[in-house]
């Protein structure tokens, strides 16, 4: 057989611009280390690029979370608590991907597992049966709190969310979801139809019908919205929130809340779905904040560290009871990638790691020691400080107003340690680094912190 080679448009085509670009860009992924030219080519190509082919706005965000010129900070490399810009300045990860390092950077035994796995098999057929899918499975099954048993795979956070809202949808015909107001479940439009910020909900109304919201923390509403809806037929399926809400700048529960939830769900007959995409792996002190709460849900959605930090990989876990109504047709809710052999490896060493070192314990102890030395220094400055709450490694620095947590993240960037905070929201910026960090960097990060209070003060 002759391959047709006459293809006038295809001969037409010019790619060797590109195919040049290209082998410089690929030559460069391939050093071990850059030159100063290099970094510049990369910084100059990157910018460009966001501001060409990515999107501008980021260019205009970062400008305004950065003194002059550290907008154009380009990173590079990362290893441990830390990750370097291009130009070999290191940060202390106080973000920590919002929760997806709780095992650190580029653990060796994630990257172990997943190159070795990568070195036989990278994806799956896709009809055969896949090993790891199963391993991870049963691991979880052991691993969760309660009788939560049947996993489904994905790749993202908010796909764990589209993937319980489709389970308990499933489950039963009621039509009803109770979330709450603060809350954050991701971005696609099923887990936004549960998500609450407005911003990001209002130019895509009406989203999934049967949605409400209540205050998150009020057990009375919640009580009042049950009975309501019941007594119109529109009894509630499922109650979806966050053990602790992230992204609403760690709220936590008040004292028996989560409980009362569990009840009311029982009372009615409906679900209880915990995003513990952010609170989970450890991240609270226990493996799953719903252990430290002593509640169990039906349904628990991971993900972010659940990949330890080298693959992106999330998971759906649930009662057989619920998961059953997948049983009969396996096909009603699937997805290419989810549960792909790397991710699965990544998952099964994050598990070992955080067992193995105890990191959840780790996450508690080091949290307890950083919340009591944060709260030493903010009490120095009340002028700027109004709370710092927490648990385990996830910690919230709430300021007087969003400049204040604006300028306190800038100079804390400036210092070499990233926090989360913005010009928007940045009244309250979450600590959230690797459970793995080392007391120097803590007492580095407190240091950096009173350092930055004090120029703030002076002013
Ligand atoms: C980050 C987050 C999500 C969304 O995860 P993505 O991977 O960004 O889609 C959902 N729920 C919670 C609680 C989160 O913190």
């Amino acid at each position: 057989m002759t391959i047709n080679t006459t293809n006038k448009e295809l001969e037409k085509k010019d790619y060797s611009g590109v195919t040049d670009y290209i082998k410089k860009v690929l030559s460069i992924i391939e050093k071990d280390q850059i030159t100063k030219e290099e970094a510049e080519w990369v910084t100059r190509e990157t910018v460009d690029g966001f501001r060409e082919n990515v999107n501008p706005g980021f260019l205009d965000y970062r400008k305004t979370v950065t003194k002059d010129k550290q907008f154009a900070a380009v990173e590079w490399s990362d290893s441990g608590s830390c990750f370097q810009d291009v130009n070999g300045k290191e940060y202390i990860d106080c973000l920590g991907g919002f929760g997806i390092y709780n095992v650190g950077h580029r653990n060796p035994k994630v990257v172990k597992a997943v190159t070795d796995q990568l070195n036989r098999q990278a994806l799956h057929s896709q009809d055969l049966l896949d090993p790891l899918r199963a391993m991870l499975a049963k691991i979880l099954a052991e691993i969760t709190p309660g009788d939560l048993k049947y996993s489904f795979f994905v790749n993202s956070g908010t796909e764990s969310v589209e993937a319980a809202i489709k389970l308990a949808k499933m489950h039963s015909d009621r039509t009803t979801f109770i979330a709450t107001t603060r809350a954050f479940h991701g971005k696609s439009l099923g887990s936004l139809s549960a998500t609450a910020k407005g911003v990001f909900r209002k130019p895509f109304l009406p989203m999934i019908q049967g949605f409400r919201h209540v205050p998150f923390g009020d057990i009375e509403t919640m009580r009042r919205t049950f009975e309501s809806c019941a007594l119109v037929g529109e009894d509630v399926n499922a109650v979806i929130l966050e053990p602790i809400q992230g992204e609403g700048g760690v709220i936590l529960p008040p004292e028996g809340y989560l409980q009362q939830v569990r009840e009311l769900c029982d009372e009615f007959g409906a679900l209880l779905i915990f995003d513990e995409v952010q609170t989970g792996m450890g991240r609270t002190g226990t493996m799953f904040a719903a252990e430290g709460y002593g509640v169990v849900p039906d349904i628990l959605c991971l993900a972010k560290a659940f990949g330890g930090g080298v693959m992106p990989a999330g998971a759906v876990v649930a009662k057989e009871e619920v998961f059953k109504c997948l049983f009969p047709n396996p096909f009603m809710h699937t997805t290419t990638f989810g549960g792909n052999p790397l991710a699965c490896a990544a998952a099964i060493a994050t598990i070992d790691v955080l067992i193995e070192e105890k990191l959840p314990q780790r996450a508690a102890e080091v949290g307890e020691y950083m919340l009591g030395k944060l709260r030493e220094v903010g009490n120095e400055f009340p002028e700027l400080v109004l709370e710092i709450r927490g648990k385990g490694l996830l910690i919230g620095v709430e300021f007087h107003t969003d400049e204040i947590g604006y300028e306190v993240s800038k100079g804390l960037f400036d210092h070499g340690v990233l926090v989360a905070g913005t010009l928007v929201n940045s009244k309250t910026f979450r600590i959230e680094p690797p459970l793995t960090i080392s007391i120097e960097e803590v007492d580095k990060v407190i240091a950096t912190f009173k350092q930055v209070l004090e120029t703030l003060s002076e002013k």
